[in-house]
């Protein structure tokens, strides 16, 4: 069994690869799609999940079988640092095998502090790794609303810095943006702060009729106008840029794998 894989669709623009250690997250975000496309009951997804059976025993496996150029996604579904039955334990290992296969890797969490546990193996990959987080409300009520059990706003922000300081090559997703006003300022925090290296900018989808809930142009726009002149390595996922087709993009802000780590 392979458990390195291609993700497609909508997947595909976060990453080339990504690598599932744990099927199930307990940070109950509300905009959550996981459950739905794995065909799990809510309650079952939203415990405290376990590692896959043998995960570590299979990743190695394909680690010796091929090699990978371009960046793996820890992880698709679920976050390797919420809270796991192993404390996460398996992240750290499944990293440090990553390492030494000299992998590309890209892990994205809302796990906060706990990923900087993993801060001395995020190391070892030296330009082979960026580090991530998803973020949508500065106002820690908002985002305690949508995400109950992810770590708060300013912890988020915190890590970036602690990230970027460390000479890790940092990322954040703003995919859901929820509340474009929220989503700006978040951008301009980590702006002033200079913590993040490259941003993924989106919008909630799956949820409701979230389409028509905001000014998405307008958004997108206003994104464009703060990010184009820091010079920042930005792309515009096709969900946000889908619903403003004459707003003029960079083949660079439209190629999902321009900005991806490679070995
Ligand atoms: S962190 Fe991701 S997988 Fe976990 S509940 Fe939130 S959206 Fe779902």
């Amino acid at each position: 069994m392979s458990v390195i894989y291609q993700p497609t669709g909508m997947a595909r623009e976060y990453s080339p690869y990504a690598l599932n250690l744990y099927i199930g997250c307990s940070h109950r975000c509300r905009y959550c799609y996981a459950p739905h496309t794995l065909q799990r009951a809510e309650g079952d997804y939203f415990g405290k999940p376990a590692p896959r059976k043998d995960v570590l025993k299979y990743l190695e496996r394909d680690l010796q079988k091929n090699i990978y150029h371009e960046q793996i996604l820890l992880s698709f579904i679920g976050d390797v640092y919420c809270d796991n039955a192993d404390n996460s334990q398996t992240t750290r290992a499944a990293l440090e095998l990553l390492s030494a296969y000299h992998a590309p890797v890209a892990v994205l969490s809302k796990g906060g502090k706990k990923m900087l546990r993993d801060l001395d193996v995020f190391k070892t990959f030296e330009d082979r790794i960026t580090v991530g987080t998803t973020l949508t409300f500065l106002d820690e009520a908002k985002s305690r609303a949508w995400e109950p059990y992810a770590s708060p706003p300013e912890e988020r922000l915190e890590v970036l810095r602690i990230l970027h300081e460390n000479g890790i090559r940092t990322f954040a997703s703003f995919e859901p943006t929820i509340e474009p006003r929220e989503s700006l300022r978040l951008i301009e925090r980590t702006l002033a702060e200079n913590s993040v290296d490259h941003y993924k900018i989106g919008k909630i989808n799956h949820y409701k009729d979230a389409d028509k809930w905001q000014n998405w142009r307008k958004y997108l726009l206003d994104c464009l106008a703060l990010l184009r002149p820091a010079g920042k390595e930005v792309y515009y996922k096709y969900c946000l840029r889908c619903l403003a087709p004459d707003v003029p993009l960079t083949d660079a802000e439209k190629n999902p794998d321009e900005y991806i780590v490679r070995a």
